[in-house]
């Protein structure tokens, strides 16, 4: 039995994983997958019901399962400034580590029928098919930091600190990543300013050793978010840091027109992992039937072609979320001129209904 936890959250998180897993469950009958689930919480109603925002027994379950699927955590109820108190998104940071997940890959293609709905011009995002893989367990995010004071009044600092076997296994997965792909990678820093951005390409370039049929490039992570506006086209797989990689990946999600549309995963060496939409739980439109649950659909896909060897099942619900937009049906964040507006449970409908047809 192939056993997952879910873990829906806060906000529109519960919205899309209702939709996500009538398709789940659609496909495990009908295909006989073995798939067994458990949910969980986290975020703000682990804090409501816990007072803490993921609890160790949680983190154990995941630990026995061979995947996760994650909604979205968070939402100004749970914000603070005040240190110490419990926050949603303290969950995303422990969870990652605790399952060592410390590869985060969000693949960024342009679905031809939206490209209306993207701030770029047609003739830029033509063709742009982007895999940005992001550090997730180290740097800034997990450095030492803290608040003080000295004589010359109160301070915080952070610290980006990484070790070489860091840089060296993500470096790895980005090669090898390229080689099923356009044999491209680019690997982003900032080596003009930052000593442990040195260590970075330094790093990278030592690994390139073993990919030699893979073509590196180094890129400032200034020029970068340029670059990626300017002519996304030239990037096949990005590589880099996790304060990097969250600041570009978020900018590349937003070339395909709409935050509610991408997935990704997160990975360790072996099969386990985890997968949620890139966006977040999107407070301003939750409760409303306004969330696009095809991020979350999308992440189910790339659940079952990474940690459940589903390749096929994944390429069918790809398949049925391309259909549903080519037919023209559209949730608020992506709707435009002579399309049909549908509610998240609808969009969820459609998809399934494809997805009953191409079997
Ligand atoms: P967000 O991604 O939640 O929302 C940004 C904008 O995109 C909003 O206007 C929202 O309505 C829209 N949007 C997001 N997902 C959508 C979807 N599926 N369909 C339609 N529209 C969608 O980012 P935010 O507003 O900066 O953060 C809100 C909360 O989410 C915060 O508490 C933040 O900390 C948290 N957050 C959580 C995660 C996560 O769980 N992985 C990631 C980012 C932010």
């Amino acid at each position: 039995m192939k056993k997952l936890m879910v873990l829906p959250g806060d906000g529109i998180g519960p919205e899309i994983v209702t939709e996500t897993i009538k398709i789940l469950d659609y496909m495990n009958s009908g295909y006989e997958l073995g798939i067994s689930y458990e949910y969980g919480d986290i975020g703000g109603i682990a804090i409501d019901k816990y007072g803490i925002p993921l609890k160790d027994d949680v983190i154990e379950k995941c630990k026995n399962s061979c995947a996760v699927l994650l909604g979205a955590v968070g939402g100004p109820k749970w914000d603070t400034t005040v240190p110490g108190m419990p926050r949603p998104e303290d969950a995303l940071l422990r969870i990652r580590k605790e399952l060592g997940l410390f590869a985060n890959l969000r693949p960024v293609k342009i679905f031809k029928t939206l490209m209306a709905s993207s701030t770029l011009k047609e003739e830029v995002l033509e063709g742009v098919d982007i895999l940005v893989i992001r550090e997730l367990t180290g740097g800034i995010y997990f450095g030492e930091k803290n608040r003080l004071s000295d004589s010359k009044g109160e301070y915080a600092f952070d610290t980006e600190k990484y070790y070489k076997y860091e840089i060296e296994r993500i470096a790895r997965v980005g090669f090898k990543a390229a080689l099923l792909r356009g044999k491209k990678i680019t690997s982003v820093d900032k080596a003009n300013v930052l000593e442990s951005s040195r260590f970075w390409r330094e790093t990278v370039i030592n690994i390139h050793k073993e990919f030699k049929e893979v073509e590196l490039n180094h890129m400032y992570v200034d020029n970068t978010s340029m670059q990626l506006i300017r002519n996304p086209r030239q990037f096949d797989v990005i590589v880099t840091s996790n304060m990097f990689g969250d600041i570009l990946s978020d900018e590349t999600a937003m070339i395909s027109g709409s935050i509610g549309l991408l997935p990704s995963a997160s990975l360790r060496e072996d099969s386990f992992g985890m997968y949620e939409p890139i966006h977040g739980s999107a407070p301003d439109i939750s409760g409303q039937g306004k969330a696009n649950p095809i991020a979350q659909i999308l992440s189910l896909a790339l659940l079952f072609r990474y940690s459940l060897n589903l390749s096929a099942k994944a390429d069918l619900i790809e398949k049925a979320v391309n259909t549903v937009l080519e037919k023209g049906f559209r949730t608020a964040d992506i709707y435009f001129g002579e399309t049909s507006l549908v509610s998240t449970a609808e969009m969820g409908a459609l998809i399934l209904k494809e997805i009953k047809e191409l079997k």
